[in-house]
């Protein structure tokens, strides 16, 4: 069940106070195999952000300072879910963050346009630009070892966003990268079997499209 309650903030860049929506608690059940947590009840994805309705600066709730309630505060603009992560992008791009940062933010953008805008071309073209940017996080040796290694499940990760956005062979490179990755412990236990599911599916579609040809 997802709960919600309304907040006041005040935008630390423009100092303009604005009313929002912000997430009690929420749930899911199972995850979509890019990681997307299927939430139950109302989707809680657009308020894990603010966007603040005079110049567009969003980040996370905790970024904001906290603003005094009263009658003709304005509301937080209604803008499409995928849109509010590209706005956290944007933020994170000027405060320098990095490559992995982003790369999770823009993920998002795809999650919200698949379970909340229902928007497939945004979707891929988000998914696009979230596998360009894990893949070149991975490449610096940006994507965390501390306290878990998470070089593994982002190498799945990349391979799974080019199965989803219709590379197959690509993504069956990738899939072969990750269990030489893994040292046989039972921790990902569950990431070997999605590798083996997905390099299935990848697989069964690659020899489909061959088909065709
Ligand atoms: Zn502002």
């Amino acid at each position: 069940m997802t709960t919600w309650m309304d907040i006041v903030v005040v935008c630390p860049k423009c100092d303009t106070t604005f009313k929002g929506t912000v997430i009690g608690s929420c749930g899911y059940a199972g995850k979509d195999t890019d990681f997307y947590p299927r939430y139950w009840g109302a989707n809680p994805l657009p308020h894990f952000v603010k966007v603040c309705p005079s110049c567009n600066y969003a980040d996370h709730p905790s970024k904001f300072k906290q603003g005094t309630p009263r009658q003709d505060v304005p509301r937080e603009e209604k803008l499409p879910c995928w849109r509010r992560y590209e706005l956290v992008a944007e933020t994170q791009r000027q405060d320098g963050a990095s490559t992995f940062t982003l790369a999770q933010t823009l993920h998002r953008a795809a999650w919200g346009a698949r379970a909340v805008d229902r928007d497939k071309t945004k979707e891929l073209e988000f998914l696009h630009q979230a596998r360009e940017l894990f893949q070149q996080a991975l490449s610096e040796d940006g994507v965390p070892t501390e306290p878990d290694d998470l070089r593994p499940i982002i190498t799945y990760l990349v391979g799974e966003l080019y199965r989803r956005t219709g590379e197959e062979s690509i993504a069956l490179e990738w899939f072969a990268k990750v269990l030489p990755m893994l040292d046989g412990g039972e921790e990902l236990e569950w990431l070997t079997k999605l590798v083996e599911s997905q390099t299935a599916l990848a697989q069964k579609s690659h020899t489909e499209n061959l088909s065709k040809e």
